[in-house]
């Protein structure tokens, strides 16, 4: 069987090449048939969704895509792909949690909706009763072998959540704290992310995961670290429209502080990412998106640096990504004392107000942080 080495190995030429699937299916399906796998069964709960997950995992464009859910993994219950529909598909779905205890994974596409109990949200009909998206996650979370949440709803609430937040949404984690929930975040998720992610726990078991719960395969480094504009940050060339072919940090650009590898892997097999069609990184796959990304084409507030000068940082993401942060910062002191970045900002002065965005923000950081303190 494929080694774990060569999985990883595979999940980054894949993202270099951009046929991830590809690559992974036919040394799996070989394994599956030599009874090497054993192919995990899978149900996918739909809650406070747009389905935009389901959408980006229908997009893999590779053939293979079906060799996947027909091979390796046993794809039982997903209202969206569902050929059969009422107690016929619902069935399928109490059979999988009732006779495969511990055996399935549960994936969550969709945000947590609490309010009135959950009621804003019904996902099921047992007994002459509805079932709530929240009552149905935890019944079946707590029987899963793994639970996924996919997208920024699930994982931490997304725009679903966003200010003021009617419905009072929030991620799986809050709502099954008694299991560790692995998030494939992103507004959607690619579908690299969320195939890999499964082909990894049916293969060797939960991946490496970072401290908000995301596999470190797919979400260990910065946009920043890998974006091809990183040059012009580097000597303080901004684009100053969005459009235009600089650094797009002065546009709103959030790739500082999000965590995913678009630059490498990019959209739509390959072809293209936000900042390749220069248009700034909306950090949607980070915790507190939207609100705490908003608005998407102010950048970040400027923060004082020794000696009186002011450079403009990513003073959001020190309180929520201390780490990269102190390291990003630590760069902009390094091109500050060369020169290049006062040299080029005072090409590009800042016409944006933004303190009423960095209020938000920052009201919103602390907001999350005190949900989230359990996780
Ligand atoms: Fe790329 Fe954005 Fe970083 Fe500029 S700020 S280098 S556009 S990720």
């Amino acid at each position: 069987m494929l080694s774990r080495r060569d999985f990883l190995k595979l999940v980054v030429k894949g993202a270099v090449l951009g046929n991830f699937s590809q690559l992974i299916t036919p040394p799996l399906a070989k394994a599956v048939a030599a009874g090497e796998v054993h192919k995990l069964p899978v149900v996918m709960i739909e809650t406070g969704t747009c389905t935009g997950d389901s959408i980006s995992l229908d997009n893999i464009w590779t053939p293979t895509f079906s060799d996947i859910l027909t091979n390796i993994l046993d794809w039982r219950y997903d209202w969206i792909m569902n050929q059969v529909q009422g107690q016929e598909a619902y069935g399928i779905l109490q059979e999988t949690y009732e006779k495969m205890p511990h055996d399935y994974i549960l994936i969550v596409q969709g945000s947590m909706i609490q309010r009135d109990n959950g009621h804003y949200n019904h996902v099921g009909y047992e007994n002459g009763k509805f079932i709530t998206g929240i009552e149905l996650v935890r019944r079946i979370g707590l029987k899963a072998k793994y639970v996924v949440a996919i997208g920024s709803c699930a994982t931490y609430g997304g725009p679903v959540s966003g200010y003021p937040n009617p419905t009072q949404s929030t991620g799986v984690q809050n709502i099954l704290p008694e299991r560790r929930v692995i998030n494939v975040s992103g507004c959607p998720a690619h579908p690299d992310w969320i195939m890999g992610t499964l082909l990894h726990l049916a293969l060797y078991g939960e991946p490496e995961l970072e401290k908000f719960g995301r596999p470190k395969l797919f979400y260990g480094e910065t946009v920043h670290n890998r974006c091809p504009r990183r040059r012009f940050y580097d000597q303080g060339i901004f684009a100053t429209a969005i459009g235009q072919k600089e650094c797009l940090f002065r546009v709103g650009c959030k790739g500082p502080v999000t965590y995913s590898d678009c630059p490498i892997r990019r959209w739509n097999d390959r072809f293209n990412w936000p900042i390749g069609c220069n248009t700034p990184c909306i950090g949607c796959t980070e915790p507190g998106y939207p609100d705490l990304m908003s608005p998407f084409t102010s950048h970040f507030p400027d923060i004082p640096f020794p000696g009186g000068t002011k450079v403009n940082t990513d003073s959001i993401g020190l309180g929520v990504l201390g780490l990269t942060s102190v390291a990003i910062t630590g760069h902009v002191v390094t091109s500050l004392y060369k020169g290049r970045i006062q040299k080029n900002l005072l090409k590009t002065s800042a016409k944006t107000n933004h303190r009423p965005a960095l209020k938000k923000a920052q009201a919103f950081h602390k907001y999350w942080l005190k949900k989230t303190n359990k996780i």
